[in-house]
C-alpha cells in the first residue's frame, strides 16, 4: 500500500500538451479513478506513473518516494492492460508466476505464490490451460492475477474492461472492487466512462483536454447542487 503523488506534471508530445499541471493526492488503499473523453490524457498521465513515458516536467512520489527518474521495474507497482497482455503459449500457472521468475524468485515461492493468487481469483482449475482455452473474463482474471501476484504498492490498470462485453463487465466490476478492498492496494483506474468511475472509485479524478477538470467522491462529484 502507498500513497500516490503527482506534482505540477506536464507532459508534452512536440507541440501537443498531452498533459498540463497535473497535480493529485492519492490516499493509501484508494481506488482512484481517471475519467474523461478518450484523448483527454488519462493514459499519459498513467504511463507516466508506471514509468513508460517520461514526464516533462514535474515529479511523481509513489509511497513518499520521488520516482520520477526510476524505470517501470523499479516503482513496485503493477499494470492491468485493456489486452490483457497474456503469453499464448504459456500456461495460466506460469503466465501468473512469470513477473516472480523474472526476479530469479525461488520456485517453490512463485508456485505457492501462484496458487494462492488463483485461489482468489478462483483460477485453480484453469491452472494448466493456455489463454485460448479461457474466457474472455478468465483471461482478464490471470491478468489480475499476475498483477496481484506482484504484491505491489499499487495496482495500474488501463480500461481492463473494455474487452469484455456488457454482462461480463458489470460482474468483473464488483470481482475488481472486491478484491481492491480485500487487498487494500493503492488503485489507479482509467476509463472513459461515467458509470464504470461512479461505482466503482473511491475518488474521481475528472479529466478534459489535458488537465484535471474536478477531483471528488461518487457521492459529491455529480451530484445535483
Ligand atoms: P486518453 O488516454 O485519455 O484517451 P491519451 O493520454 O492517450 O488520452 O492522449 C492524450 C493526448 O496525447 C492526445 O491528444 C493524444 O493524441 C496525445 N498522445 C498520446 N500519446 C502520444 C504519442 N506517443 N505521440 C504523440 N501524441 C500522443
Ligand atoms: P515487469 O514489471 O518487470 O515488466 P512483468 O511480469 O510485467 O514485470 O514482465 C516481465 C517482463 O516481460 C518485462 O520485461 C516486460 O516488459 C515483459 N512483458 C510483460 N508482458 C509482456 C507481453 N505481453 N509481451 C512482451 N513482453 C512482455
Amino acid at each position: 500500500m502507498a500513497t500516490i503523488d503527482f506534482d505540477n506534471v506536464q507532459k508534452s508530445y512536440g507541440e501537443v500538451h498531452a498533459i498540463r499541471d497535473f497535480t493529485l493526492h492519492v490516499e493509501d488503499g484508494d481506488f482512484c479513478v481517471f475519467v474523461g473523453p478518450s484523448g483527454c490524457g488519462k493514459s499519459t498521465a498513467l504511463k507516466m506513473l508506471a514509468g513508460l513515458e517520461a514526464t516533462s516536467a514535474g515529479s511523481i512520489s509513489i509511497g513518499g518516494r520521488d520516482v520520477t527518474e526510476l524505470g517501470p521495474g523499479k516503482r513496485d507497482i503493477a499494470m492491468v492492460f485493456q489486452n490483457y497482455a497474456l503469453y499464448p503459449h504459456m500456461s495460466v500457472r506460469s503466465n501468473i508466476g512469470f513477473g516472480l521468475k523474472m526476479r530469479g524468485q525461488d520456485k517453490a515461492d512463485i508456485n505457492r505464490k501462484v496458487e494462492a493468487a488463483a485461489e482468489t481469483l478462483e483460477l485453480t482449475s484453469y491452472l494448466d490451460r493456455r489463454p485460448r482455452a479461457l474466457s474472455g473474463g478468465q483471461r482478464q482474471r490471470v491478468a489480475l492475477g499476475r498483477a496481484i501476484v506482484r504484491e505491489p504498492s499499487a495496482f495500474l490498470m488501463d480500461e481492463p474492461l473494455s474487452n469484455l462485453d456488457a454482462k461480463l463487465r458489470v460482474q468483473t466490476r464488483s470481482e475488481i472492487v472486491n478484491l481492491q478492498k480485500r487487498l487494500g492496494v493503492t488503485t489507479i483506474y482509467v476509463t472513459h466512462d461515467q458509470v464504470e468511475a461512479l461505482t466503482m472509485a473511491t475518488k474521481i479524478v475528472v479529466m478534459r483536454g489535458g488537465v484535471i477538470q474536478q477531483i471528488g467522491s461518487p457521492d459529491t462529484l455529480f451530484a445535483e447542487p
